[in-house]
């Protein structure tokens, strides 16, 4: 352009262009926060244009599944641009606590707000990550077939009743760890490994899928029973395809074990990145994930629930699904639980 400009403007225009390069790192810096997120919903976008909206600050988001996120982290080490990391089960929070992929928080704003069961341990200077919604993990029977008295309880997926019923993913999969190691937290290790055991004699057919082929296999009559996160039911609930009409009218949802310890929740939840460039913007996102709006956004937009107590949704599905009491272990006890629970599944079998 150096050729049509004249050359008193062209040195205002240079000393434009160096004011702008001097400012420009801080700016940017404060403006955009980068967001490592293993949540694999669309209808997030709302989520994250909130808060820019509200904030000024743009939103640089990466997405992997959890295990690739907490891989890349290590790998990028001190380097890494990672300010906010979102994860969406407990044994992999856990797990990048303890490989100090994260940095402890204290905000009164998040320990006022989410419970201390759904957030990781603290050490003193707060807590390294924060459960921001919930999802229970369900058992979905074929109403015609499956009496609800034979599926009120985990321990029954390994019962003699239900011989051939059993519909699950990979025992290895982050939600089915979670599980396992609440119910190792329950009933120790003998009781869990015999009951792992007795849901692989159980099973309508080898692990394959996700949650939702589980739920579609009963209603294909492929199975009596399928254990899955609440979500993905309600997904088929509040669907208006045919399709998932005809299945949801085929089966009941059975949240196990209200007479005693409660139903499994796992978390999806937060952490800031321990080599954070921009802490105070990654702080402010994890409040406002626990502010009212945000957690009704959570239920509304993905059929989670929301940790925090004054958070309302009148979310059909999660409203036909009906109240329920969840299991008060410590969520990080779970995810503690989880490498104990592998080794579990590699002598009993299941993949
Ligand atoms: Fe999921």
């Amino acid at each position: 352009m150096s050729h049509f400009l004249s050359s008193p403007f062209r040195k205002r225009l240079g000393a434009v262009v160096l004011a702008l390069f001097a400012s420009a790192p801080a700016v940017a810096q404060d403006k955009v926060l980068n967001l490592y997120s293993a949540r694999h919903y669309q209808t997030d976008e709302a989520l994250y244009s909130n808060f820019t909206q509200a904030t000024g600050i743009r939103i640089n988001r990466i997405e992997a599944d959890d295990a690739g996120l907490l891989a890349r982290l290590k790998a990028e080490g001190a380097a890494s641009p990672a300010d906010v990391i979102l994860l969406v089960d407990a044994a992999r929070l856990w797990r990048g606590e303890q490989d100090g992929l994260f940095q402890p928080v204290r905000s009164s704003v998040l320990e006022q707000r989410i419970p201390a069961a759904l957030r990781g341990a603290d050490g003193g200077q707060g807590s390294q990550w924060f459960g921001m919604s919930t999802r229970a993990r369900v058992l979905v029977y074929d109403k015609a077939r499956i009496k609800p008295t034979d599926v009120d309880t985990y321990d029954k997926l390994a019962a003699p009743a239900l011989k051939g019923q059993v519909c699950i993913r990979s025992g290895s999969h982050p939600y089915n760890l979670s599980l396992f190691g609440s119910v190792l937290e329950a009933q120790g290790p003998q009781r869990t490994e015999a009951w792992l055991k007795g849901v692989v004699d159980n099973m309508a057919r080898a692990p394959k899928g996700g949650d939702t082929d589980q739920i579609r296999a009963v209603a294909a009559g492929e199975c009596g029973v399928a254990v899955t996160n609440s979500y993905y039911l309600a997904r088929l609930l509040n669907s208006r395809k045919p399709e998932d009409i005809a299945v949801v009218e085929k089966v009941a949802v059975m949240f196990p074990d209200q007479a005693g310890r409660g139903t499994h929740v796992n978390v999806a939840g937060a952490a800031v990145a321990r080599n954070a460039r921009n802490r105070t913007a990654a702080v402010r996102f994890l409040e406002y994930l626990a502010s009212d709006d945000a957690q009704r956004y959570f239920a509304d937009g993905n059929n989670e629930y929301p940790v925090v107590a004054s958070a309302r949704s009148d979310n059909p599905a999660l409203v036909a699904m009906g109240r329920f009491k969840s299991e008060t272990v410590p969520i990080a006890k779970v995810g503690a639980n989880t490498a104990q629970v592998q080794q579990m599944l590699d002598r009993v079998g299941f993949r």
